[in-house]
């Protein structure tokens, strides 16, 4: 007997090469089967779910849900309700100094999964204010690499790597020299750094430089300057050759770092991101960015096909993180799966440069199950 099945969804799950119409069972907070008919072997709870699109639980690997303790944060549930997420990967809200607080007050009582990138800056991202930023990288006495190794090894469970912003407005006359003291508590740690990209300086080639195959750059849809194309719409020579080193390009679409015509020229050069991420928080959260699904439809609306979007906001982000159970309906995986509405019409979608561009697709949560039960 299960606990729930889903029966006649069109199952897209990009970790096994599958799209196809088909039946979904969960037990025991796990996937328990997929395959037809599942809907006449007895299940506590059963619905028919088809025309709509069944997907493993959404990962959105750049988020901030540091609630109540940052200035930015939001809150996980009310994002997972409007988005399908069922893992948030909090980028760098918390630092050494923080994360204790992060873990006791938010990460464990959240019916949701949340795992996090560790920010090298001890006070984590301390300084976004309303109209103002201190940036959290911009004062070399805040970047201690041996209090951030410590801090991750003690939380080694909820930990996947370690954040750092570089910016003009973030970085300031550190510059580079922030990514150097990441780069270097990763190493110890075994661990990716994800390298946030804003105005130089730094600069792109400097940055990319010296990041390691399976470090992640995030705001690779971001605008002219430090942008991933050129004015021919064409991807930068060191843009290619990071890929090809194995470096994850990842959207972090935020309020400010998300360009349609770059991404455009992204996906017309067959450079789709490895990742579609939201960068949630207070500011991003009503707009332009709102959620990792919003991101989805973009892409979605630019073309990109509905298995390479839902690979991107699941077994690419798993993996980038190196948790490639989470992003799956393999039988035996946790039991975290969304299923969504496809919508055809005409919706306006903005980027961060208030451009508008009218798709036909728009992607709807339209049921939950987290941990194997329905979420609500
Ligand atoms: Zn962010």
């Amino acid at each position: 007997m299960y606990d729930i099945v889903l029966t006649g969804g069109r199952v897209v799950d990009p970790s096994q090469g599958l799209d196809a119409v088909t039946d979904v069972a969960f037990s025991d907070g796990k996937v328990a089967a997929l395959g037809q008919g599942l809907g006449g072997k007895g299940a506590k709870s059963t619905r028919d779910v088809s025309g709509q699109v069944v997907a493993p639980g959404l990962i959105d690997i750049h988020a901030h849900v540091y609630w109540g303790a940052t200035f930015l944060g939001v809150e996980a549930e009310r994002v997972a309700r409007a988005s399908g997420t069922t893992t948030f990967v909090d980028a760098g809200s918390a630092g050494a100094g923080t994360f204790h607080g992060f873990r006791k007050l938010i990460i464990e009582p959240c019916p949701l999964r949340i795992v996090a990138f560790l920010n090298i800056s001890h006070a984590g991202i301390f300084g976004y204010g309303p109209g103002f930023m201190v940036g959290e990288s911009a004062e070399l006495r805040l970047l201690h690499a041996g209090a951030c190794v410590k801090a991750a090894r003690q939380h080694a469970d909820l930990i996947c790597g370690v954040k750092v912003r570089l910016g003009n407005n973030v970085s300031e006359l550190v510059g580079i020299g922030a990514l150097d003291v990441a780069v270097e508590a990763a190493e110890e740690l075994g661990l990716p750094v994800m390298v946030h990209i804003g105005a130089p300086p730094p600069r792109r080639k400097d940055i990319l430089d010296r990041m390691r195959p399976g470090d992640i750059l995030t705001h690779c849809c971001r605008m002219f300057p430090n942008a991933a194309t050129d004015r021919e719409r064409n991807i930068r020579r060191e843009v290619e050759e990071a890929r090809e080193r194995g470096i994850v390009f990842d959207v972090g679409h935020g309020r400010g770092s998300f360009d349609f015509d770059v991404a455009r020229a992204m996906v017309d050069n067959g450079f789709m991101p490895d990742v579609l991420s939201s960068d949630v928080h207070v500011h991003s959260i009503g707009g332009p960015a709102f959620d990792v699904l919003v991101t989805m439809s973009k892409f979605l609306s630019m073309g990109v096909a509905l298995s390479d979007v839902v690979a991107a906001a699941t077994c690419n982000p798993a993996r980038a993180i190196a948790r490639p159970e989470l992003g799956s309906l393999k039988p035996g995986s946790p039991g975290d799966a969304v299923v969504l509405a496809v919508h055809e019409g005409a919706f306006e979608y903005r980027d961060s440069l208030n451009k508008t561009v009218t798709g036909k697709k728009r992607l709807e949560p339209a049921a939950m199950i987290v941990g194997g039960k329905w979420w609500e």
